[in-house]
C-alpha cells in the first residue's frame, strides 16, 4: 500500500515538472500564422517523378534546391500516392524509415500512403517554445488533405474517419528509441464511426484503447522513465483481467475496452491536469512535437551516444495512413528478416501475431508465431511445444494464410535484391491484405554479417570489394572473442534461444541499474529480465551478457544485443525470475543475484557458474573474406607481442611480424626482479654490470622464444622504456629481502631508492634517458638480442630483428645511442664471426621528435609511432589520471572521441604527418607503423592508410580488425 502511494506521489511530482515545462503548451498547435490557409504548393507537392525516376538517382542536396527554387522551402515529403516524392537516397532528409517509405512505393510495393515531415524541421524544431518554420503548418494541412483524397476518409470524419500513425525515423535507425504513436484521429465520436464502418465495435475500441494508452504515454508524459516502473495504463488493464479472471487483452469484450478507455481518460486528466484531446489536428501536433521532443529523450540521447550518432542529424516525422491488424482472426502483424540476422543463413525468418497491432510482436507479451512452416516447426521443437499444439495455437502464416505469406516472401525477395541486402521488415495483414510498413538494412550479428557478405557475392548479388565492406571491422571483433570450450564439463540450468552469439559469463543482476552499478565496480554481469525495454539500454551495455524469459529472436533483447554484439539468450520460458528476492530458477535449480552463470549465444544454453572458454579461429567464410580483404589492402599489419604464446597468437591471426615487444615486462617475471632492483640501487657501474649479468641469459632466452614463433617475420624489439621507479621496492620488507640477498644495507638501498623519487615520473627519467646516464642498460639488451638472434638463426630460423629506441627527442640523443647499439651488436658478432642483418629505429612519441623528424630519420632506419605518449604529450593530458575529467569532455562534446581510442587526426595526426613527411624527405625509404592503442582502431587505421605508413601494430586479438580495416581504407581512397 505505502508503496504503491509512493509511487502516485512520485508521478505527481513528475507531472507538475512536465505540465510546467511544456506539458500543456506544446500539446497545442504550433504558434504559427493562422493566415497559412494550402499556400499553393500544388506543384511542389506532385509526384514530380516517373516510376522509373525512384531509383536512387536524385542526388538529395539536387532536390532540396531544386524545392527552394520554387520560393518555399519543401518540408514535408508526400509517399504513396502512385509514386513518391523522395525515394532512398535521401536518408538524411527524410530519415531512414521515411526514404524507405518512398522507395517502397516507387518499385511498386503495397505501402500505406503518408508524408514525411522532414530532419530540417527537427533541428530547427524549439522543444520548449513548441515553434516549428513557418511554412511547416501549411504544407502540412495540403498533405493531409491529399492523403484524405487518396484514401477517401476524412480527419475527424464521424462515419469515415482518416486514422494516422505518428513514427519517428533518424537517419541511422535507433529501433525502439523513440516514440510512435498509433490510430491517431480517435475520439468519442469517430471511434464510433469507425465501429460501424467496420462492421467490428470491438476491434474500433480496441484501436481507441491503445491510441489512449499511446498518447497519453507518449504525448502527456505518463511513460514511467526507468523500467522498475510500470505503465500507469497496464496497471489498470491487469487489474481489470484479475477482476474478470482471464489473461489475454484478446479475451476483453467491447464493454471493458469501453470502460478501459474511460479509465485510461480519466489517468490521463488526473495526471495531466487537462483532459485527453478530442480534436483530431490537435492531437497531431501533439504527437509530432512529441516525437521530435522523443530524439533528445535520454534513451535516444544514451542510444546516440552508443552508436556514434551526432545529435544535430535530427528525427523525421512520419504521418501514415493507419491499416489495422487488429481488426480480427483474418488479421495480423509481424516482423521479419530476409536472412537469419543471427547466423546469416538465407533462411527467411519472421514472427507474427493474429489480431495484434504495432509493437505487440516484439514487445514479448504474446509469444509470437513463425512465419514459415519449417520455422515453426524449429521453434516447436526448441520450445518443447507439441506438433498438435503447435499446429492448434501457434500455426505458422504459411499455414494460416497462405496468399498473404507468399506475396510477404515475394515481396521481401524484391527488396533484398533491390537493396542488395538483407532486410529488417514490417508487416501489417488487414483483413487478409497485406501490406509493408517499413524496410531497412537488417542489423545482424558479426557472424551473420560475414557469412551474408560471402554468400551474396556468391550469389553475383554484390561484387568482392562491396562484401568486404559489408563487415565493419569493429563488429568482427565480435568472432574473436572465445566460445564456450566444448569439453569443459558444465551444469546446464536452462535453454532458450541464442540471439546474439558468444559466451558470457557475469554474475546475475536483475535490474539495468545493478549491472550498470556493478560495471562501475568493475563486475561483470549478465542481466537477467523477463524482458527488456528500452530504457534498459544503459543497462544491457554495460552487462557482459543478456538473458530474458520471454520473446523470441526479433524481441527488443535480441535486436539490441546483436546491435552491441553482445551475447544474448532470450525465450528462457523454464526461468522463473524473481525480482522481489533477487532470484532466478529453473529446473529445480536457484541462482540468486550476485552468482555466477554463463551464456552460450549461439546454442541458447544457460549454465551455472563460469564455464571455461576457448579460443576463436579465423576460418570458413571469415577466413575467405579476410583473404579477400588481404589482397586489396596495401597497409601491413603487425602485433604487439612480448611473449612467444602472444606471437604465436599473433601469427593466427595473421600478423605480419611484431610491431611492439616491450622488454620491461621481462624484468617482472619470477626472481628477476631482484637482479633489476640490484641493478637500479647500485652505485658503481661494476655493481650495475654485475647485475645486469644476471638479467642478460634471462633476456637472451625470452627473445630467442619470440624470434622463434616469428620465424620468417620482423620483430620490433623496443629497449627499456618505463621510469626506474617503477621497479624498485615498494614496502620495508621487500627492502629488507633485497638487503638479504644482495648483502648490501637494507638503509643504503632506501637511500637510493628514496633519492630515485620522481615527482612525475612519465616525463621523468625513462625511455633513451635511462640509457644516456646508464648505457650499459641498454648495452645489456642489444647483447642479449643479437646473441639470440645468432643461436636461433644457427638452427634455421629466419631472425629479422628491429632494435627501437623509445622516447627520443633530440637528434643527438638517437646519434648516441645508435652508436651504442651498432657497437655493441657488431662487438658480439665479431666475437661469434657471424653475420646478421638488424636496423635500429626509434619511435616518434615525443611531440618535439616530431617536428624535428628530418634530423632524426638520418640516425634511424624506422620510425614507429608512439601514439600513447605521443597523444599523451601533445595533449598535456596524462592517460592514467584522465578518467577523471576525459569522460565528460567525450560526454558533452567538447571532445567528440576519447583521443586515446582514436586519433586525434586535427592535432596529433598532423604531429604524424609532419613526421612522416620530414622523415622521408631525408631518408625516401624511411620505414613508418604505429605501435600505439591506435593501431586497432579502425578509423586509426584507415589514417594511418592516408598518411602512408607502412604498418600498423595493434593487440594480437585485434590484428583481423586492423588487416580489414587496412582493406576498407584501401576501398575507399
Ligand atoms: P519503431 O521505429 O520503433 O520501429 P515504428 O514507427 O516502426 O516504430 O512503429 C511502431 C509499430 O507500429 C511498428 O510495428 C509498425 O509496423 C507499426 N505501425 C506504424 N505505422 C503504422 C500504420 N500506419 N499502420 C499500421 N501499423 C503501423
Ligand atoms: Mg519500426
Ligand atoms: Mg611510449
Amino acid at each position: 500500500m505505502s508503496k504503491k502511494n509512493g509511487k502516485s506521489s512520485k508521478a505527481e511530482k513528475k507531472n507538475t515538472k512536465r505540465a510546467g515545462g511544456n506539458g500543456a503548451k506544446a500539446a497545442k498547435p504550433p504558434k504559427f500564422e493562422k493566415a497559412a490557409k494550402p499556400p499553393k504548393l500544388e506543384k511542389a507537392a506532385k509526384p514530380a517523378k516517373s516510376k522509373k525516376s525512384a531509383k536512387p538517382a536524385k542526388s538529395e542536396k539536387a532536390s532540396a534546391k531544386a524545392a527552394r527554387r520554387d520560393g518555399v522551402e519543401k518540408l514535408v515529403y508526400f509517399f504513396g500516392d502512385k509514386g513518391s516524392d523522395g525515394d532512398a537516397s535521401m536518408k538524411n532528409l527524410l530519415g531512414g524509415k521515411g526514404a524507405n517509405l518512398a522507395e517502397m512505393c516507387g518499385i511498386g510495393l503495397p505501402v500505406p500512403p503518408g508524408f514525411t515531415i522532414t530532419t530540417e524541421v527537427c533541428t530547427a524544431f524549439d522543444p520548449k517554445k513548441g515553434t516549428y518554420p513557418k511554412p511547416l503548418a501549411g504544407q502540412v494541412d495540403t498533405a493531409i488533405a491529399r492523403l484524405e483524397t487518396v484514401m477517401g476518409k476524412k480527419f475527424g470524419d464521424t462515419s469515415n474517419p482518416l486514422l494516422v500513425s505518428v513514427r519517428s525515423g533518424a537517419r541511422a535507425s535507433m529501433p525502439g528509441m523513440m516514440d510512435t504513436v498509433l490510430n491517431l484521429g480517435l475520439n468519442d465520436a469517430t471511434v464510433e464511426g469507425l465501429a460501424e464502418k467496420s462492421g467490428n465495435e470491438r476491434f474500433a475500441w480496441d484501436s481507441y484503447r491503445r491510441f489512449v494508452q499511446m498518447y497519453g504515454d507518449v504525448v502527456m508524459g505518463l511513460k514511467p522513465e526507468s523500467s522498475d516502473e510500470r505503465d500507469p495504463f497496464e496497471i489498470l488493464i491487469e487489474k481489470k483481467k484479475e477482476k474478470l479472471g482471464v489473461h489475454l487483452d484478446t479475451e476483453l469484450t467491447t464493454q471493458h475496452l469501453k470502460e478501459l478507455v474511460a479509465e485510461f481518460k480519466a489517468a490521463v486528466k488526473k495526471f495531466a491536469g487537462r483532459p485527453f484531446p478530442t480534436d483530431p489536428k490537435e492531437q497531431l501536433w501533439g504527437a509530432i512535437g512529441a516525437v521530435f521532443k522523443s530524439w533528445t529523450n535520454e534513451r535516444a540521447t544514451v542510444y546516440r551516444k552508443l552508436n556514434n550518432i551526432p545529435e544535430s542529424w535530427g528525427t523525421a516525422v512520419n504521418v501514415q495512413s493507419m491499416v489495422f491488424g487488429n481488426m480480427g482472426t483474418s488479421s495480423a502483424t509481424g516482423v521479419a528478416f530476409t536472412r537469419d540476422p543471427g547466423t546469416g543463413e538465407r533462411r527467411f525468418y519472421g514472427e507474427f501475431l493474429v489480431n495484434a497491432q504495432g509493437e505487440d510482436v516484439v514487445a514479448g507479451t504474446r509469444t509470437p508465431q513463425q512465419i514459415t512452416k519449417v520455422a515453426s516447426r524449429d521453434w516447436a521443437k526448441e520450445s518443447q511445444t507439441s506438433e498438435k499444439d503447435r499446429a492448434a495455437n501457434f500455426p505458422s502464416l504459411e499455414e494460416l494464410m497462405p496468399g498473404c505469406n507468399k506475396q510477404l516472401l515475394a515481396n521481401s525477395a524484391i527488396l533484398e535484391k533491390h537493396y542488395r541486402d538483407m532486410q529488417d521488415l514490417e508487416f501489417t495483414i488487414e483483413d487478409g491484405r497485406l501490406w509493408m510498413l517499413q524496410t531497412r538494412s537488417g542489423k545482424r550479428t558479426a557472424g551473420a554479417a560475414v557469412r551474408i557478405a560471402v554468400e551474396m557475392e556468391k550469389e553475383g548479388l554484390i561484387d568482392r570489394n562491396t562484401a568486404i565492406l559489408r563487415v565493419a571491422p569493429e563488429q568482427i571483433d565480435q568472432l574473436l572473442h572465445p566460445t564456450i570450450d566444448a569439453k569443459a564439463a558444465k551444469t546446464l540450468l536452462a535453454k532458450g534461444l541464442g540471439a546474439s552469439p558468444g559466451a558470457a559469463a557475469g554474475q546475475v543482476v536483475f535490474s539495468a541499474e545493478a549491472a550498470v552499478a556493478a560495471k562501475a565496480k568493475g563486475i561483470k554481469t549478465i542481466l537477467v529480465r523477463n524482458e527488456t525495454s528500452p530504457e534498459d539500454i544503459a543497462g544491457m551495455d554495460a552487462a557482459e551478457g543478456i538473458l530474458t524469459a520471454k520473446g523470441g529472436r526479433t524481441s527488443h533483447a535480441a535486436v539490441v544485443a546483436r546491435g552491441m554484439g553482445k551475447c544474448c539468450v532470450v525465450g528462457c520460458e523454464a526461468l522463473r525470475i524473481d525480482y522481489k528476492t533477487g532470484s532466478l530458477s529453473s529446473a529445480g535449480k536457484t541462482v540468486k543475484q550476485g552468482e555466477w552463470i554463463t551464456l552460450d549465444g549461439a546454442t541458447g544454453s544457460v549454465y551455472l557458474g563460469q564455464v571455461p572458454t576457448s579460443q576463436a579461429k579465423v576460418s570458413g567464410d571469415f577466413g575467405k573474406l579476410m583473404g579477400w580483404a588481404d589482397k586489396v589492402r596495401r597497409l601491413k599489419v603487425r602485433a604487439n607481442a612480448d611473449t612467444p604464446h602472444d606471437a604465436d597468437v599473433a601469427r593466427g591471426f595473421g600478423a605480419e611480424g611484431i610491431g611492439l615487444c616491450r622488454t620491461e615486462h621481462m624484468f617482472f617475471e619470477g626472481d628477476r626482479i631482484d637482479a633489476v632492483r640490484e641493478m637500479i640501487l647500485a652505485n658503481t657501474l661494476e655493481a650495475r654490470e654485475k647485475a645486469l649479468d644476471k638479467l642478460l641469459p634471462y633476456q637472451r632466452k625470452d627473445f630467442a622464444g619470440i624470434f622463434k614463433a616469428m620465424n620468417g617475420l620482423p620483430v620490433t624489439v623496443r629497449l627499456l622504456d618505463p621510469p626506474l621507479h617503477e621497479f624498485l621496492p615498494h614496502t620495508d620488507a621487500e627492502y629488507a629481502d633485497l638487503a638479504k640477498k644482495t648483502g648490501l644495507k637494507k638503509a643504503q638501498l632506501e637511500e637510493t631508492g628514496e633519492l630515485l623519487h620522481e615527482f612525475n615520473p612519465m616525463l621523468g627519467h625513462r625511455g633513451c634517458r635511462l640509457a644516456i646516464t646508464y648505457p650499459e642498460i641498454y648495452a645489456m639488451q642489444t647483447r642479449a638480442i643479437i646473441e639470440a638472434a645468432v643461436e636461433v638463426a644457427g638452427k634455421g630460423t629466419k631472425v629479422l630483428p628491429e632494435i627501437m629506441i623509445p622516447l627520443v627527442a633530440t637528434e643527438s640523443e638517437l646519434k648516441k645511442l645508435r652508436q651504442l647499439v651498432i657497437d655493441t651488436a657488431e662487438g658480439v658478432l665479431a666475437k661469434k664471426k657471424k653475420k646478421l642483418a638488424y636496423t635500429v629505429g626509434t619511435m616518434i612519441e615525443v611531440p618535439r621528435a616530431a617536428l624535428v623528424a628530418d634530423a632524426i630519420a638520418r640516425h634511424a632506419d624506422f620510425f614507429s609511432f608512439g601514439t600513447n605518449d605521443l597523444t599523451q604529450m601533445g595533449f598535456g593530458l596524462s592517460r592514467d589520471d584522465s578518467g577523471r575529467f576525459l569522460p565528460e569532455y567525450v560526454d558533452s562534446g567538447v571532445l567528440d572521441d576519447d583521443p586515446f581510442v582514436t586519433i586525434d587526426q586535427a592535432g596529433i595526426g598532423v604531429l604524424m604527418k609532419i613526421a612522416a613527411e620530414k622523415g622521408r624527405s631525408v631518408k625516401p625509404g624511411l620505414k613508418l607503423g604505429i605501435c600505439g592503442e591506435h593501431g586497432g582502431d579502425p578509423r586509426s587505421v584507415i589514417f594511418c592508410d592516408r598518411i602512408d605508413l607502412d604498418y600498423v601494430s595493434c593487440s594480437p586479438y585485434r590484428v583481423p580488425v586492423a588487416r580489414l580495416a587496412a582493406a576498407h581504407a584501401a576501398l575507399t581512397k
